[in-house]
This record gives structure tokens, sequence and C-alpha cells, in this order.
């Protein structure tokens, strides 16, 4: 699957090979560069950052800050502050882009489709009829209508209001 504006996902390719590293645990620690990682809340024990490759505009991801790769070997006062943010950010994914529906969920292992198996994370997207098929069965490329950027800032105002 290419993307047709997403030079870093050849970035990412290359890197697969290179040393392993968590990217979330990277975020989770360092503050300091938020908008570079594209990370628009922090509670006290997880965050919420845009997806880098997303399958829709707004596609979130909520992040626990511990590197676990199961719900099993999250602490229960972790697991109820991730679930109230994905409560949050289906609130503001409804608001910002009045979508038809929504996904909320896990992939657990690498099997179940997770890109990065050792650090469990929640995705939350906005979905609308057709917003898959169309471009992606014909040409292996998914247009995305909206720059990161752009997604970053309203999704940044909105938890933070
Ligand atoms: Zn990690």
């Amino acid at each position: 699957m290419d993307y047709l504006w997403t030079p870093w996902r050849y970035q990412y390719v290359t890197n697969l090979g290179g040393p392993v590293e968590c990217i979330f645990c990277a975020v989770a620690v360092d503050s300091s560069q938020d908008r570079t990682h594209l990370v628009v809340s922090r509670g006290a024990r997880n965050l919420i950052m845009l997806n880098r490759y997303p399958y829709t505009s707004g596609h979130l991801l909520v992040v626990p800050y511990e590197h676990v790769a199961t719900l099993e070997d999250l602490p229960d006062e972790t697991l109820v502050e991730l679930i109230r943010l994905a409560r949050l950010a289906e609130k503001h994914l409804r608001a910002l882009y009045r979508p038809e529906g929504l996904n909320l969920g896990f992939n657990i292992g690498r099997s179940a489709g997770a890109g990065v198996a050792g650090h469990i994370h929640l995705h939350a997207l906005p979905r609308w009829t057709g917003d898959t098929n169309f471009m992606t069965s014909l040409g292996e490329t998914r247009v995305l209508p909206e720059a990161l950027e752009t997604t970053w800032e309203r999704l940044h105002a909105a938890f933070g209001a």
C-alpha cells in the first residue's frame, strides 16, 4: 500500500531493518517535541497522538506510557484513563469531522495488524461510507484529504479546550 504524499513512510520502511526501538516509548518520555511527534494531548498515564500513517483524516492513537503488549498487562488505573481518553477522542472526532461512524479498537500482536506490536495502543478513527474502497482497490493508493499538520492543529485545540 502506497500513500500519495507520505514520504516518511519510506523512511519508516527503511528503518525496519535497523536497531529495534519503540517509537511510543520515545514519544512518551519526551514531551518537549509533542508537535513534531503529533501528540495532541497528554493524560497522567496515557497520551493521544495522530497516527503518522492514517487510514482516514483524524486517525488517533491512545497510547499508555508503559511499554506493555497486552490489555492484561495494563494496570487498572491506566486502563480506565485510556478508555476515558478514547471517549474524549470519540467526542472530538465526531464534533470536528462529522463522520458517519467511528472505529475504536486494538490490534494485539503483529498478525492482528499491530504496527508496533510490543506496545499496546488504541486506534480511534472517523469513518465514512466508501472511504476505504475506491482508491484502495483501484490503485493501491489512498488519498488523504487533510495534511497531518492541519489535523494536529484542530485536534490539539479541541483537546486543549
Ligand atoms: Zn514502548
